[in-house]
């Protein structure tokens, strides 16, 4: 096939031989949807709508939150977006999902785990978001952080179905989540892979410390036979699987990534263009490959010491 030139992208996530993979953005703000969608993004991968309320005291309202989400929609009508419900906690604290003191906030109460102790908060954050898809018209489906256990899945699939939202999927960023992603996908329609925390939990590394941020590498082979994982049981499925991750924005590790049979990548807008390039200039075998080599550990791809 006749390989097109990095700089032709036509804002369609395709490899050269048309194998799809969708090229999605990762927002926080109404201003980062604009620039997801100036950079061409297919729809969005990540709406992290805990970025909305860093500062909020109390919680906010359904309106309130309608109001806050409807014009992030707004720029992708029509496109798919998925939105992630509340992940408080650890990294990201949340004044008014504050949990009680932990030792390892990060091992604590966090993202899923503060809707157990509060689904009334969870019920109407789903309102607002329903509300918001209908204001926006997004193809809007929510997902929910730091899922563990397939019945973790189900309960919270439970609540959106509920809600009237009609996909509804599952972050996979703990490895226990990896190791059952097949159980996971029987209970939701889609998944996608956070590879900031699924690689801050595989190495046993605080993603916020510099001192262990070389094991915090996404070209390590544990994190990419954990993401093999998910992209064969997404296959045995039929169901999408997607990573929002920074490891969907490098453009070497984005082939590797499709090789590894994700159907999306979703990234700060930043990367789009260049990913969406990369994946456009090499066959599906070909990432397949890039993938059988990272997977063993090729030093060429690790660059580890
Ligand atoms: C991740 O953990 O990879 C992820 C996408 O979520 P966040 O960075 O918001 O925790
Ligand atoms: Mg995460």
């Amino acid at each position: 096939a006749e390989r097109r030139a990095v700089a032709e992208w036509d804002g369609t996530g395709t490899t050269a031989d048309g194998h799809r993979v969708k090229v999605l953005g990762n927002v926080g703000s109404t201003a980062d949807a604009h620039a997801a969608a100036a950079a061409g993004a297919e729809g969005v991968g990540l709406f992290r709508t805990e970025f909305c309320f860093l500062s909020a005291l109390t919680e906010p309202s359904v309106a309130e939150q309608r109001a806050a989400y409807a014009p992030v929609l707004e720029p992708f009508a029509g496109k798919p977006v998925v939105v992630r419900t509340l992940d408080a906690g650890a990294d990201k604290p949340l004044a008014f999902l504050a949990p009680d003191p932990e030792p390892n906030p990060a091992l604590g109460v966090r993202g899923l785990r503060v809707a157990f102790d509060r689904p009334d908060v969870l019920d109407r954050q789903l309102e607002a978001i329903a509300l918001a898809a209908q204001d926006s018209g997004a193809d809007v489906s929510v997902m929910a952080p730091m899922v563990a256990t397939a019945a973790e899945a189900a309960w919270f699939a439970g609540h959106a179905r509920a809600a009237g939202i009609a996909r509804v999927g599952a972050m996979i960023e703990i490895p226990a989540a990896a190791l059952a992603a097949r159980e996971i996908l029987e209970m939701v329609d889609f998944v996608s892979a956070g590879t900031n925390d699924l690689a801050q939990y595989t190495f046993a590394a605080d993603r916020q410390l510099g001192a262990v941020a070389s094991l915090n590498d996404p070209w390590q082979p544990a994190l990419l036979r954990l993401l093999e994982l998910i992209g064969v049981a997404a296959r045995d499925c039929g169901k999408p699987a997607g990573v929002c991750g920074e490891a969907a924005a490098d453009p070497l590790l984005a082939q590797v990534l499709a090789g590894l049979g994700m159907t999306s990548l979703s990234m700060n807008p930043p990367a789009i263009q260049v990913v969406g390039s990369s994946l456009a200039t090499v066959t599906l075998t070909e990432c397949v490959i890039a993938a059988k080599s990272a997977l063993a550990g090729a030093p060429s791809f690790t660059g580890a010491a």
